[in-house]
């Protein structure tokens, strides 16, 4: 993956509310660009990928939903055939590697309007046979999402170990790796998965410091009961922070400067001003 495509993205936060519908030609592909068809839409330039589920989903053998644990089980692009790891289905595989949000969209009526059910993060994959439009059997690929607001600061924070012992590079490569999403067994592995991801990632992050802030370079102002310099990992991208991300897009900061850059008057520059500086070591 080349960080070249990570630097050209720049700061910004969605502008659609949760459950408000939406008119998907006008309000999203006018104003962001994307296959204004099918279920998946991945826009150039724009940190995010958009999925369509519902309306005409099951005349195909799609069976999306949303399960009792809170994931939702969307199925890939391809109506005939075994379903290819290829086009949406690579952008929903690879979207935390390159930088992309995937923001799930559902229709409730053919052709109406299209309701915001929020960012997600893609935790794994699964092959799973389904009857394709033609009656014949195949492979489909069914992606486990898992809702990006159920990654809270507070408790990603106080899950932070001593990590001492492991060198930065190694933190750093296995970081890496925590951006690619798996090919899973089961939805409960894809799960669990995304929460060792997410916590990998932060664990490089906070090394990487070495206990400074990312922002103002201060030291970090206290230190946990675990002896560690407290800093919060601030997902550049994201309304919440937590879950997978690629180490360019997580910055540590301390708790002024972590309030700045969701609150400030400032925030735009500050996160934009974190992207380029941690770019330069992300190389
Ligand atoms: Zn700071
Ligand atoms: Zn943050």
């Amino acid at each position: 993956m080349s960080n070249c495509v990570l630097r050209s993205i720049l700061y910004m936060l969605w502008p659609f509310e949760l459950h408000r519908a939406y008119h998907r030609r006008n309000d999203i592909h006018a104003r962001f660009g994307g296959q204004q068809q099918g279920g998946i839409s991945t826009p150039a330039n724009v940190p995010g990928i958009f999925i369509f589920t519902g309306q005409g989903g099951s005349d195909v053998g799609y069976q999306d939903d949303f399960l009792p644990d809170g994931t939702f089980h969307y199925t890939g692009q391809g109506q005939v055939g075994d379903m290819l790891m290829s086009r949406g289905n690579l952008a929903i595989r690879d979207h935390v590697q390159n930088g992309k949000d995937i923001l799930l969209f559902h229709q409730t009526k053919k052709g109406g309007l299209v309701r915001f059910e929020g960012i997600f993060v893609c935790g794994g994959w699964e092959f799973k046979d389904q009857i394709d439009i033609t009656g014949q059997k195949r492979k489909a690929i069914v992606f486990v999402l898992v809702p990006q607001k159920d990654f809270l600061v507070e408790m990603e924070d106080q899950a932070v170990e001593v990590v001492s012992k492991i060198s930065l590079t190694d933190l750093r490569e296995r970081a890496l790796q925590a951006a690619s999403t798996p090919q899973v067994s089961s939805a409960r592995a894809a799960l669990e998965d995304v929460r060792v991801r997410s916590k990998v990632v932060r664990e490089y992050v906070l090394a990487r410091s070495g206990g400074r802030c990312e922002s103002c370079e201060k030291e970090a102002p206290f230190f946990t009961a675990l002896g560690q310099p407290y800093l919060e990992a601030h997902h550049i991208h994201k309304l919440s922070d937590g879950g997978p991300d690629h180490p360019a897009s997580v910055a540590a900061l301390c708790p002024n400067c972590h309030r700045r850059a969701h609150w400030g008057a400032d925030s735009t520059e500050l996160n934009n001003f974190l992207l380029d500086k941690i770019s330069k070591f992300e190389v």
